[in-house]
């Protein structure tokens, strides 16, 4: 098996630049290291690889249908229906004050939480920025910042941007529960921040209660602060063992936790780049600190469309869930038959499979072979770990991700090329040697 892209530890790089690229494994490992060179994200060069192998895109995690006609329709006329109000130029920096009521409205009712809108909520450029203004918020230079691994690629930038060194905590198949041992065992004096997501990508696993009070637990004794990405709070499938649950749901955790939501993903509007923090009134108004001068504001027709959708989403969201329910179904049940024994995948867009059941090659060179020759572009979960401390024999290694938030047309297309044109691609390939023992055994 060769090893993953390797990556500098983004601390041994002086410019900020650098150290964001290399933490977000993004500097190109052929350029050389005294002038390293930016690459796109691991979700922009898997869909530029799709578009140029015209291969079926099931990397990048975007629906290919657009958000529920209505919810489009408010936005346009937020933008050309003078009557509705000025929605053309700036937004006040902490958001509309209509969506902040609805923001705290729609969490009253899904979560029982009881946040002031004016300052417990603030709108953000889509969650990324939520994200990054509340890790440069609280991650100090030279701190260390832990996160469950796999983990999303914007937050090894951010660390890394902020001087800080993220620290993983595995986070390992079959089941993909957070080892919170591991957790309490990783925290060190130097710690500053836990970043968490649930529900998680690229695992699925939904967080328990239990868990996540522990976490929170562990945060006020050491004075930590948490980040918890909830992007996909209206995305768990019926079959989940778990519903969701916010970590402000937990006693005391405003104090030292703030939750990010996107209406990109609630409502398939990815495009829109309409995020929240929410939390304690202190803690918003530290990351305030930072936010205010990211983007300042942004997008005031998306906030007022997404505002009165939150209101009431006209069954979109329970509509939503089956659909992707019903590709998630469709998806795993052909990886399973193609031998690359599928995770349970209870939430979000994605659902894992693991090579090591077809080939040794690992996930990098399989996703490669699946894309230029196969015409399927998939992305391994390499791509979403810390790699200057990879093992290169960790089962990371082997995972890939499929995106199943697509139409049951194009999933199925995928599972034909893969059935029809995936066993010759492998075997052609000088380094695949036919696995021995299948991985739904391991
Ligand atoms: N966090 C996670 C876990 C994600 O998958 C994504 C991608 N939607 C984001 C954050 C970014 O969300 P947004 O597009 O709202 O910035
Ligand atoms: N969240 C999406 C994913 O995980 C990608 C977002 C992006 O391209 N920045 O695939």
């Amino acid at each position: 098996m060769s090893s993953p892209s390797p990556q500098p530890d983004p601390l041994a790089f002086e410019k900020p630049w650098a150290r964001s690229a290399a933490g977000a494994n993004t500097l190109d490992p052929e350029s050389p290291r005294s002038s390293p060179r930016v690459v796109p994200t691991i979700y922009e060069r898997t869909t530029a690889s799709a578009l140029a192998h015209q291969a079926i895109n099931l990397g990048q995690g975007f629906p290919d249908t657009e958000g529920p006609d209505w919810l489009l329709e408010l936005a346009a006329q937020s933008i050309t229906d003078p009557s509705s109000g000025p929605r053309n130029q700036y937004a006040p920096g902490m958001g509309l004050s209509e969506l902040r009521a609805s923001i705290s409205s729609a969490q009253r009712r899904r979560q029982g939480l009881d946040l002031h809108p004016e300052t417990q909520v603030m709108v953000t450029t889509g969650a990324t920025e939520g994200i990054s203004a509340t890790i440069l918020a609280f991650a100090q230079p030279g701190s260390e910042v832990l996160t469950f691994e796999p983990h999303y690629d914007s937050y090894g930038a951010c660390v890394a941007l902020a001087g800080a060194r993220m620290v993983g905590v595995p986070l390992r198949g079959p089941e993909f529960r957070p080892d919170v041992d591991a957790l309490e065992a990783a925290i060190t004096e130097r710690t500053s921040m836990i970043l968490l997501n649930t529900p998680h990508n690229p695992t699925g696993t939904v967080f328990s209660t239990e868990e996540l009070g522990r976490i929170v637990e562990l945060a006020k004794k050491h004075d930590l602060r948490i980040m918890c990405d909830e992007v996909y709070e209206h995305l768990v499938l019926s079959d989940a063992a778990l519903p969701h649950r916010s970590i402000l749901t937990v006693e005391g955790a405003e104090q030292v936790a703030v939750a990010v939501g996107s209406a990109g993903k609630s409502f398939s509007v990815t495009g829109w780049k309409v995020g929240w923090v929410t939390g304690g009134a202190e803690l918003i108004s530290q990351i305030r600190g930072v936010k205010q001068f990211l983007s300042f504001s942004s997008g005031p027709a998306f906030q007022w469309a997404v505002a009165q959708g939150l209101e009431d989403d006209r069954g979109f969201f329970a509509r939503n869930t089956a659909e992707l329910e019903a590709g998630r179904d469709l998806l795993r049940e052909g990886l399973h038959d193609l031998g690359l024994a599928p995770n349970a995948a209870e939430a979000g867009y994605f659902v894992l499979g693991d090579v090591s059941g077809l080939t040794s090659l690992s996930a990098v060179d399989f996703c490669r072979i699946l894309a230029e020759e196969v015409g399927v572009a998939a992305i391994p979960v390499s791509a979403l770990t810390i790699q200057h401390t990879a093992q290169p024999m960790d089962e990371l290694q082997r995972l890939v991700r499929f995106a199943f938030c697509k139409d049951h047309t194009t999933i199925t297309e995928a599972l034909r090329r893969m059935r029809e044109h995936l066993p010759a691609a492998l075997a052609a390939h000088p380094a695949h040697e036919r696995a021995s023992e299948p991985a739904a055994r391991r």
